[in-house]
Parts: C-alpha cells; sequence; structure tokens
C-alpha cells in the first residue's frame, strides 16, 4: 500500500514549522522523480517523441517550471469560469515565487482562522506546514468548537498573525489570495480586460529541445 505523502507522515516534528515545509516538499519531490522516472534507463529518459523535450530535458529545466507555468497560462485565452480560475492560478503562481524569493508571508494568512486541517488521527492543525497541535477531536467528544474556540490556538493565531512563519501552501494560499485586495483587484481587472492582441508564444525552452 503507498504511504502517504511526507507532509502526512508527522515526520521532522523537531524541525521548525518553515524548515520542515520546506523538506516535506523537497522529499516529496524527490519521491516522485524516484517513482515515475527512476525505471526509466538513460536511453529512455533522453529519447523524444512526437518532437516533445525529453524527460531528461524535463528534468534539468524543473527549477524554471513557475516562469513557464506562468508565461504558459498567461499565453491562453479563457472565456468564462476559466478565466477567473485562470486569472487567479497566475496570481498563485506569482505570490508562491515572491514568498520563496521574500521568505515572508508577503500577504496576510488566515490559516487558524478561516481554515484548518484534521490529521488522520483527529489532531487538528491551523494547517498541515506548522502542525501547530490545537487538540485531538476524540478528546475533546469530536465537538470541534471546543478546539476553535479554545486557549491552544491563541498562541498559533498569535505566532501567524505576527508572521513567524510563510510558505507557498496551495489550499492556504488561495484562501488568503481571496481576503486580500490588491490581489482580487488585480484579478478582477484581468477578467474585466478584452484580449485583442494574439496570445503571446509559450516558452520557446517548453516546447524545444535546445541543450
Ligand atoms: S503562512 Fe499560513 S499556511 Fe503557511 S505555515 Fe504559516 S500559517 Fe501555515
Amino acid at each position: 500500500m503507498p504511504q502517504p505523502e511526507p507532509w502526512l507522515r508527522g515526520t521532522l516534528q523537531e524541525v521548525p514549522a518553515v524548515v520542515r515545509g520546506v523538506l516535506h516538499a523537497l522529499e516529496l519531490a524527490k519521491e516522485d522523480i524516484e517513482l515515475w522516472c527512476g525505471p526509466l534507463s538513460d536511453e529512455q529518459l533522453n529519447a523524444q517523441s512526437a518532437g516533445l523535450p525529453s524527460v531528461a530535458f524535463q528534468l534539468r529545466h524543473i527549477v524554471r517550471s513557475l516562469d513557464r507555468l506562468i508565461t504558459y497560462v498567461e499565453s491562453k485565452q479563457f472565456n468564462g469560469v476559466a478565466k477567473i480560475t485562470e486569472a487567479l492560478r497566475v496570481e498563485y503562481y506569482k505570490l508562491v515565487k515572491r514568498i520563496l524569493d521574500e521568505k515572508d508571508q508577503v500577504i496576510d494568512c488566515y490559516a487558524g482562522w478561516v481554515s484548518a486541517q484534521i490529521y488522520a488521527n483527529g489532531t487538528v492543525w491551523p494547517c498541515c506546514v506548522r502542525a501547530d497541535n490545537l487538540g485531538n477531536l476524540r478528546d475533546h467528544n469530536y465537538d470541534f468548537k471546543e478546539i476553535w474556540f479554545g486557549e491552544k490556538i491563541r498562541e498559533a493565531r498569535r505566532s501567524i498573525a505576527a508572521k513567524e512563519c510563510h510558505c507557498p501552501l496551495a489550499n492556504a494560499s488561495y484562501t488568503n489570495m481571496l481576503h486580500d485586495i490588491p490581489t482580487l483587484t488585480r484579478v478582477a481587472r484581468k477578467i474585466m480586460r478584452r484580449d485583442v492582441s494574439p496570445p503571446a508564444e509559450a516558452p520557446a525552452c517548453a516546447a524545444v529541445e535546445s541543450d
């Protein structure tokens, strides 16, 4: 049976929350690469099929994937709901870059106020990156309110509001973006903008193997 993803295994509890999130992300990336690419021979890794870049090429360029994702999404023209989701997605990719560059929350995080996570054993966390133990539902007769309005969560909320942590966790980031006026303004502007020019080309390195 496959084991849960690293951030759900409860490992590295001795490491500070922010560093733990990064280590878990790296662990997951490493495990994914081993799972999907480990069994491939050198020949298979370097093979090109239907003119597409090889797996080896993609692995070498994985670090710049965020830039490529942003360019790719911005190069497309979307309508209706898709236009809204793509505008939010581009904002999220840009936010991830800023969080990693500036090592700061960048926009306020509302984990612990408007979202929470419940670990498989019943423990409530404000988010899976910090994984502060706010209490276990089994010890509170499954009454979430006791934990949500209890004592333990106050320190976690203080710490989060003081920006003592930062991370690009997607589910918290999307919630945070929906509470951030500048982000919503940019998304609204993008949705209302009429596209009159043809979409830009996606970056060449995503389609052409040149090195
Ligand atoms: S920034 Fe938010 S989601 Fe990230 S570690 Fe802090 S509380 Fe969790």
